[in-house]
């Protein structure tokens, strides 16, 4: 349930709330609104509806409201305007559409440091590159680890982009947290609950992927372990779900995007390079997704997609990368967005 403050509150009355719902055994997550304050109360107790009727006849409270939703702290229930996510200097959540750029797996430093120049160059914001690489193959490629992180630390010095990597258990976490601004949970992990609860306790920004046959509903139930161990930071991407047409990689479920934003207040990107498997269908669907009002992209782009060490197929070259991005500041352009 949540917790309405009037907008006349005083911050003694929402401290008395905070310290009811604690007593109870429930946790309180507070957020601040622009006119009211409002207190989102989770965790299981059989008192819930003696807690409520206290709360209603609270000094200060305007009305108690139960969230019918089964996630709680992501819905729009509990928050009701759109979170901004802050990443070094970059802003998911606002008018701006964030583009994440960079190759699938940092294979090199040569290769790393080139992609962060050119996508910068072309107008990213933000760099992208795996030093965990979560394959399908135990033999294939499985990324540099810390030497691949060194080399995108590297590249955030050179080009000032904030750097997005994935970590795929709680050890790597503790690496990856100290090179990279924003952690990815990638799509296989995102119902590793023990990795979500960590990613929760740490305070870094995370984009979590929604996995191949994951519904909407579980990916707001993953998010929610996050917010649920405090951390607000959370950005949700859609990459594709599991369809029976195997001439795209995945089917990228671009409904996702405004049914996630309907019930959500979290940021929404979209991943067009995993979702489809094909460069040449990156343009349209990137295209379509900044239609679709998709707070950013995540694109993978290489120096030499027909040698990359995985997903080649799925890259842009610097060149078409450079034409993609003129394409989708014309269709942010017309819905009143900006790259
Ligand atoms: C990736 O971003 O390279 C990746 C492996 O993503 P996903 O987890 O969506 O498959
Ligand atoms: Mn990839």
């Amino acid at each position: 349930m949540i917790v309405v403050m009037e907008p006349s509150a005083t911050k003694d009355q929402i401290e008395a709330i905070i310290r009811r719902v604690q007593e109870a055994g429930l946790s309180a997550h507070v957020s601040e609104g622009v006119t009211r304050t409002v207190i989102g109360i989770v965790g299981d107790s059989h008192t819930k509806e003696l807690l409520r009727q206290s709360l209603e006849a609270s000094p200060g409270v305007e009305k108690v409201v139960p969230i019918l939703q089964p996630f709680k702290l992501v819905s729009r229930e509990f928050r009701s305007e759109k979170t901004v996510v802050q990443v070094g200097n970059v802003r998911f959540g606002t008018d701006q559409i964030v583009v994440i750029a960079g190759p699938c797996a940092v294979e090199s430093r040569e290769q790393v440091l080139a992609t962060a120049k050119a996508v910068k160059a072309s107008g990213a914001s933000m760099l992208r590159g795996g030093a965990f690489k979560p394959r399908t193959s135990p033999y294939s490629f499985q990324g540099l680890e810390e030497e691949g992180l060194k080399y995108l630390a590297e590249a955030r010095e050179m080009t000032g982009l904030p750097v997005v990597t994935e970590a795929m258990d709680a050890r790597q976490l503790e690496l990856v947290i100290q090179y990279a601004d924003m952690i990815q949970i990638g799509a296989r992990n995102m119902q590793n609950y023990t990795l979500l609860r960590d990613a929760g306790r740490s305070r870094h920004p995370i984009l979590l992927k929604r996995g191949p046959g994951a519904t909407i509903q579980e990916l707001l139930l993953a998010a929610e372990y996050i917010l649920s161990e405090g951390n607000y930071q959370v950005v949700l991407c859609e990459r594709g779900i599991r369809g029976f047409d195997n001439y795209t990689r995945y089917t990228l479920d671009l409904s996702a995007v405004p049914v996630l934003q309907q019930l959500s207040h979290l940021p929404v990107i979209v991943d067009p390079s995993q979702g489809t498997g094909r460069w040449k269908l990156v343009g349209p669907m990137s295209r379509a997704a900044v239609a679709a009002g998709a707070d950013g992209l995540i694109i993978e782009v290489h120096p030499e997609p027909d040698r990359a060490l995985s997903d080649g197929p799925q890259q842009l070259t610097f060149e078409n990368f450079d034409r993609l991005m003129r394409e989708i500041r014309l269709v942010a352009e017309a819905i009143g967005r900006y790259v």
